[in-house]
């Protein structure tokens, strides 16, 4: 009965939805939020060990199961919402109460996982931990460290804000139907800020995907490509560059996160960031 396009595997595994529940560290006072229950596999396990579990389901269809699954549990509410339309911040108000903040646990489709978590950053005040099923290679990429072939605009723009790891790995088998690539579950919690920040931080996440735009280029080339190369542009991004002690063919994937903030702010200072 699984819908095609909304990426529906379910999980099936009951040490897997156990360990997703130790991950997340669920106890009896956390409120949590699911996204995407499915039939309630997890939702169950959720419920059981939470103080109350508000799960936001895009399909129809599924709700007669899921409430069948849910039925012995009076501390689950389920909305049937796509969850990216949703007002998250009031939906906690209402449903845990205001100040209150949320653990998020979800199993998504794929492709919707990485806009989904870019949209939690952004109500990032009332979320305290998130931990997501994503494909592997999704996984390696958020965590991945300078100079390595996963290291990319996705690990910079994620650990600059928060601290991000592998849980575990999590076999095609543990679902129905099988998913097509191996799967980790990932772990996001609060980083505590030290250093200096972003001085804007939509624009240090556009700044950073136009470094990693050309990643066979150097960076002095791609800050071209952002900027442009006029005479004068090219000298200042040489002399931002020779400031941080940037050799000419410094590639992207060296700068570790701290590096790619310094380089923006500077760049900013500059006046090359409109
Ligand atoms: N969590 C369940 C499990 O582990 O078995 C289901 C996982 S399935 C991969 C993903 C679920 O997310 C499906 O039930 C799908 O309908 C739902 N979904 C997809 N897009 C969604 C969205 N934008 N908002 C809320 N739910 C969504």
């Amino acid at each position: 009965f699984a819908k095609k396009g909304l990426g529906q595997n379910f999980l099936v595994d009951i040490d897997v939805l156990r360990r997703i529940v130790t991950t997340a560290e669920i106890t009896e006072d956390d409120s949590v939020v699911e996204i995407g229950p499915g039939i309630g596999a997890l939702t169950e396990q959720l419920a059981k060990n939470a103080s109350k579990v508000v799960a936001f389901e895009i399909d129809d269809n599924l709700l007669p199961v899921l409430y069948d699954t849910l039925h012995d549990y009076s501390n689950i509410k389920i909305i049937n919402q796509d969850v990216l339309k949703a007002n998250l911040p009031q939906v906690i108000d209402e449903e845990f109460g205001t100040n209150k903040s949320v653990k998020v646990v979800a199993n998504l489709p794929y492709y919707i996982t990485t806009p989904i978590i870019m949209d939690l950053l952004h109500n990032d005040d009332r979320i305290e931990s998130i931990v997501v099923m994503m494909q592997k290679e999704v996984a390696e990429r958020l965590t991945a460290k300078p100079s390595t072939k996963a290291y990319g605009s996705l690990s910079v723009i994620m650990q600059q804000q928060k601290n991000v790891d592998i849980a575990f790995l999590v076999s095609k088998d543990s679902f129905i139907p099988s998913p097509k690539v191996d799967s980790a579950i990932i772990k996001i919690t609060t980083k505590e800020q030290t250093g200096s920040q972003p001085f804007d931080l939509k624009k240090f996440q556009g700044f950073v995907r136009g470094c990693f735009m050309h990643r066979r280029k150097s960076l002095y080339n791609n800050l071209q490509g952002i900027f442009g190369k006029t005479a004068e542009i090219k000298e200042n991004i040489k002399e931002v560059t020779t400031e941080m002690g940037l050799s000419d063919n410094a590639r992207p994937e060296e700068l570790t996160v701290e590096e790619f903030v310094e380089l923006c702010n500077r760049c900013n200072t500059k006046g090359l960031i409109a």
